[in-house]
């Protein structure tokens, strides 16, 4: 079948849940058997979000070909169980560098370079990337942003001239917000109104209409906006707030969304089956019936819910797979001291120590560490939290005071954490850490070996520094194991103290491939542990 385009815009405010909504279509989709993927694009002039303060955008998500993207792109894999690659997260500034660079090498033959139609030609070409692959029966491909900002009207004008030229092979599905004012107790449509009449000046009229709101909406005003937005009344349904986001394709399938989406296609009547969602809603039912809680504590800086979203979700699959509900809470690492640390992390049963970058809230993530290890607390550290873990054994077991990581004290003899040989001459900032996936072997008589029950491991990475190989053997003679190793270059990915109940460190991010179908064993493990002695 030639591959149809599912375009997602979004109106009225930003927020609404656009990511989550184009997941809920790829999942139901491929419930029904049909090969999908997902794209973002992002109309901000970085060329990639790796650069931007996580209180900016939120957490950076790493795609196995070492792509940073946008945490949209964790809820496409997630609820898809498909990896994702550099190509499916472009910005405006990608965009533009390659329009530049075939600028410069005189590509454009003396022509003058506009937007139109250069820039959209660019644009479209990116679209239909994934589709020329032959690989996918849909691509869906979802706008950052709000319809009426300047920086997306590039995309727009793109989507129009995709729609006009493959006609009945791609569709808009436009998710807007449909408030409720309290004093006047009444739900509010125009500002739906408005962003379609919008898109309609644009060129654009959405086939389908998602209208989120804060509760259940009545069907007479999904069909008033179905009339005034020349939106047939069966491609209007609503996205009220749930209570997970897990919910979201339940929800949309118990609409149809899914055939109405086929319908627009000219594809309903040939296509028989319905989605299955048995796996799914096994997991959702689970989740309900978890009676269970686990209270973890996440010690981080970045004191936003975004900022760690993969760890979030990634516990939480896990928790539901072990018949519990993670209570995860924020600690932040600033405001941990020696005086106060018991009373920060005394209720919680797990703690895990956050990545990151930067001195700010660094010696509060060891002092975590540091209680975790003496009061046999299961603990997992990523990344930077892997590594305040190991400056904590070097200070308090190996009695190196003044260890520490490069990256915070360039001084200090017991660099135990230092730049990796490759990073010594890089002077660039952007896409330059290791990034992506890399090969990890794991002794078998370590705690990640029984967690993984597999000894090759891939794991996604995002770091520019790395456990100092000059310091391995003093770990090991005082009690810390360095229980998983790239095979090619020798560098430690895992540590970890047999001696303690559970306390492993890990240079990667697992949390990246943690999938509701598919929970990952390191965060199940974890759980289990937690769960093993309450
Ligand atoms: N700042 C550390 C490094 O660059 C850790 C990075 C992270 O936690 N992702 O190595």
């Amino acid at each position: 079948m030639e591959t149809k385009y599912i375009f997602v815009t979004g109106g009225v405010v930003s927020s609404l849940g656009k990511g989550i909504i184009s997941a809920s279509i790829a999942k139901l989709l491929q419930a029904r058997g049909f090969r999908i993927t997902i794209q973002k694009y992002d109309p901000y002039i970085n060329i990639d979000p790796g650069t931007l303060n996580p209180y900016e955008h939120g957490e950076c998500y790493v795609t196995i070909d070492g792509q940073e993207t946008d945490l949209d792109l964790g809820h496409y894999e997630r609820f898809t169980d498909i990896k994702t690659t550099r190509a499916n997260n472009i910005t405006t500034g990608r965009i533009y560098q390659n329009v530049m660079e075939k600028e410069r090498r005189g590509d454009y033959l003396g022509k003058t370079i506009q937007v139109v139609p250069h820039i959209t030609d660019e644009i479209k070409r990116n679209i239909r990337l994934l589709g020329n692959t032959g690989e996918f029966d849909f691509v869906i491909t979802e706008i950052g942003g709000t319809v009426g900002d300047i920086e997306g009207l590039p995309f727009l004008e793109a989507i129009r001239q995709l729609k006009w030229e493959m006609k009945e092979r791609a569709i808009c599905v436009h998710l807007t917000y449909v408030p409720y004012i309290a004093a006047a107790g009444e739900l509010k449509t125009k500002p739906t109104q408005h962003s379609v009449n919008n898109l309609q000046s644009l060129g654009i009229q959405p086939d389908i209409l998602v209208l989120r709101a804060e509760h259940e909406l009545p069907r007479s005003l999904m069909d008033k906006v179905a009339a005034f937005c020349n939106v047939e009344k069966t491609c209007v349904v609503q996205s009220p707030d749930q209570a997970s986001i897990y919910e979201v394709p339940i929800k949309m399938q118990q609409q149809r969304l899914d055939t109405a989406i086929l319908d627009k296609f000219g594809m309903e009547a040939q296509h028989a089956f319905v989605a299955n969602m048995d796996a799914w809603m096994d997991f959702l039912n689970r989740r309900a019936k978890a009676t269970k809680t686990v209270a973890i504590a996440l010690v981080g800086k970045y004191d936003l819910q975004d900022a760690y979203k993969s760890i979030h979700e990634a516990l939480s699959h896990a928790a539901t797979y072990n018949d519990c509900c993670a209570k995860i809470c924020f600690v932040n690492s600033e405001f941990i001291t020696e005086e106060n640390v018991c009373e920060k992390l005394q209720n919680y049963q797990g703690i895990v120590i956050c990545p990151g970058f930067g001195q700010r809230g660094i010696e509060g993530k060891i002092i975590a560490a540091r209680y975790a290890r003496e009061h046999d607390v299961p603990a997992l550290g990523i990344c930077l939290g892997m590594q305040m873990m190991v400056i904590e054994y070097a200070r308090m077991v190996l009695g190196w005071q003044d260890a520490n990581s490069r990256e915070m004290d360039g001084e200090t003899t017991h660099n135990v954490i230092d730049l990796m040989e490759e990073q010594k001459h890089i002077t660039k900032m952007g896409g330059t850490m290791r990034l992506g996936g890399y090969e990890c072997v794991l002794s078998k008589d370590s705690k990640a070996y029984s967690a993984y029950q597999t000894e090759h491991i891939t794991e996604r990475h995002r770091h520019r520094y790395e456990f100092n190989n000059q310091f391995r053997a003093d770990f090991e003679a005082h009690g810390m194991k360095c229980s998983g190793i790239n095979p090619e270059n020798n560098l430690v990915e895992v540590v970890e103290v047999p001696s303690h109940r559970w306390y492993i460190g890990v240079q990667y991010h697992p949390e990246y491939s943690s999938t509701v179908l598919h929970p990952h064993p390191l965060f199940m493990d974890f759980i289990r542990e937690i769960k093993a002695v309450e």
